[in-house]
């Protein structure tokens, strides 16, 4: 009796060992290390328009994130992992990361989004150009950043001074006057953010997505140590450092939401 449980056991054990092969098989299979850096503007309970999202799809969102077993991560760890280039640190340590950012500093970032990422312990980089903040009427105050900045999960990041439209500025200036301004933009943001929330800034989001090389060239003269793009999907190790790219993202939800992110979460499910 003893002797048959005995082999009993041991054939289950081979069954066993013979269904969780391919499984093992499956997880060395080398994975795509793409992460995505979401983009967000504004935020609203029921309306929705081409940069506002719904808070209630934020939620689904969010959900699907989580289910999918995403983990937010902050944007500086993104940039720390794409620039120590390796993709097995990506593999190990992000290759599930995703981050969240949001540009302009509209009034909805603290009223909508902040009690969100609150509740669900998830962190956000908010892209901020300082002329708008306690002085635009749909922009976040001053007071409002610093109380985000102080729960730990909000990063504040340049969007240039006053979100200028590189291109137009460049028709209208001479080439030396057209430097100097970029040179400004980039300089008058970054000293000023650091400046009333007591935070390192050095990342740069590009107003309307607008860069090319002289920009790029500036942003890292300006001592930023990276930059993003307005669109171009999940960014690898080799994405350019002054064009990271990002995923805009609107009202989108379930798998809508998840085809957004399709490059890094590409893996073969265990047949
Ligand atoms: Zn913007």
């Amino acid at each position: 009796m003893k002797r048959n449980l005995t082999r009993c056991r041991t054939i289950c054990l081979a069954i066993v060992a013979l269904i969780l092969a391919p499984l093992a098989c499956v997880a060395q299979t080398p994975v795509e290390p793409g992460i995505p850096i979401l983009a967000y503007h504004r935020f609203d309970p029921s309306t929705t328009g081409p940069t506002t999202v719904r808070t209630p799809v934020l939620e689904r969102q969010l959900d699907w994130l989580e289910t999918h077993q995403y983990q937010v991560v902050p944007l500086s760890q993104v940039v720390d992992a794409l620039r120590g280039g390796g993709r097995d640190m990506l593999r190990a340590d992000t290759g599930h990361a995703v981050a969240i950012t949001v540009d302009d500093g509209h009034v909805s970032v603290y009223t909508q989004l902040y009690p969100i990422i609150l509740r669900r312990n998830v962190p956000v980089t908010l892209f901020i150009y300082p002329s708008a903040i306690s002085n635009a009427s749909y922009a976040l105050t001053w007071e409002q950043l610093a109380e985000m900045v102080k729960s730990g999960l909000v990063e504040v990041q340049s969007h240039t001074f006053w979100h200028p439209d590189f291109r137009k500025e460049r028709a209208r200036r001479t080439s030396d006057d057209y430097r100097a301004f970029v040179n400004s933009q980039l300089v008058r943001s970054r000293s000023t953010l650091e400046r009333r929330l007591g935070a390192r800034v050095d990342m740069l989001a590009w107003p309307f997505g607008i860069i090319d090389a002289d920009l790029q060239s500036a942003a890292e003269r300006a001592g930023y140590r990276a930059a993003f793009a307005y669109e171009g999907g999940c960014a690898v190790p080799g994405s350019p450092p002054y064009a990271l790219p990002r995923i805009p993202v609107s009202n989108q939800a379930g798998a809508a939401f998840g085809a957004l992110l399709a490059p890094a979460s590409a893996r073969k499910p265990p047949p």
